[in-house]
């Protein structure tokens, strides 16, 4: 099984805040959109949010959270183009895990791969010229004969050679065309694990640039907002049940009002680094410090 890279957690400053009493009352939350392409049923779902929900509450003693149909936290599965890349790579048959050596190797397939996207597009766009000039050229002799009323037998075989002889070039250059976007966007899907495997390895490396717009932000499994009064927990990847309860429990906490810790073994730190989905002393603590010992 390939296990895929570790990632960021996305925090932005201001998504969450400290609500007065956040643990009176359990959080209500309800099930939003849930892409078909996780191949995961809403049941499913909402089985691994009520897992996340009772790591907390296991700690805490009693009920934090509460799923309602009307519940003021939205909780979605959202596939976009970081989990798309992932499922890319796995095709490519490159190990991807989260190790300096699996970074390594990305790299160095990421550069042949990119040498030869750059190669054949600089031919490609090479015969694009030569065809534009043919097709100019070969107008030009219509034109030309038409004026003159008429071809001899020998140069209407010639034009309607050349004219068959275009047809097929375009053709090729159609073929390639789409070979060369293909390569693209595994390129893209390769920029974007690269960048992800660096981040979570806190590599002191270039990040290549992402070309393509929709691939501007920061890769992260997930994001807590609070916006307008809107409370919403999206989720964007995961790569097994394990990591997907953990970066909910993660996503849950803000919700409740808990901030990162420094401790890399925390549900709350940063980035999604450990592999289990306990609690470490410093999430008990600051959960115990927010909600109180006893209610
Ligand atoms: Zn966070």
């Amino acid at each position: 099984m390939i296990t895929l890279p570790v990632v960021v957690i996305l925090l932005t400053a201001g998504f969450y805040s400290h609500t007065p009493g956040p643990c009176r009352d359990p959080l209500t939350y309800r099930i939003g959109s849930v892409d078909d392409m996780f191949w995961m049923t809403r049941q499913e779902f909402a089985r691994e949010v009520a897992k996340a929900a009772a790591i907390w509450e296991n700690a805490a003693g009693y009920k934090l959270f509460k799923e309602d149909p009307g519940g003021a936290l939205e909780i979605n599965l959202v596939y976009d183009h970081r989990q798309a890349a992932s499922d890319r790579l796995k095709g490519i048959g490159d190990r991807i895990d989260n190790t300096k050596g699996s970074y390594e190797a990305l790299r160095a397939h990421f550069e042949q791969l990119d040498l030869e996207y750059r190669q054949q597009h600089a031919v490609l766009v090479a015969d694009v010229d030569t065809y534009n000039a043919r097709v100019r050229d070969l107008k030009a002799a219509n034109d030309a004969a038409s004026r003159g009323g008429g071809v001899s037998p020998e140069v209407y075989r010639q034009l309607t050679a050349e004219k068959e002889a275009l047809d097929a070039m375009f053709e090729d250059i159609k073929a390639r065309q789409e070979e060369l976007r293909k390569k693209a966007e595994t390129l893209q899907s390769m920029v974007v694990v690269i960048n992800e495997i660096a981040t979570s390895l806190n590599l002191e490396v270039v990040r290549y640039n992402e070309t393509g717009k929709e691939l501007g932000e920061e890769f992260s499994e997930g994001v807590y907002e609070r916006k307008n009064g809107h409370q919403s927990v999206n989720i964007y990847h995961f790569s097994d049940r394990t990591r997907l309860v953990r970066v909910l429990a993660h996503e849950l906490g803000h919700a409740l009002g808990l901030k990162h810790n420094d401790n890399p073994k925390s549900l709350m730190y940063r980035l999604n680094l450990a592999e289990n989905v306990g609690l470490s002393p410093e999430d008990i603590a600051d959960l115990k410090a927010l909600c109180g010992r006893e209610r």
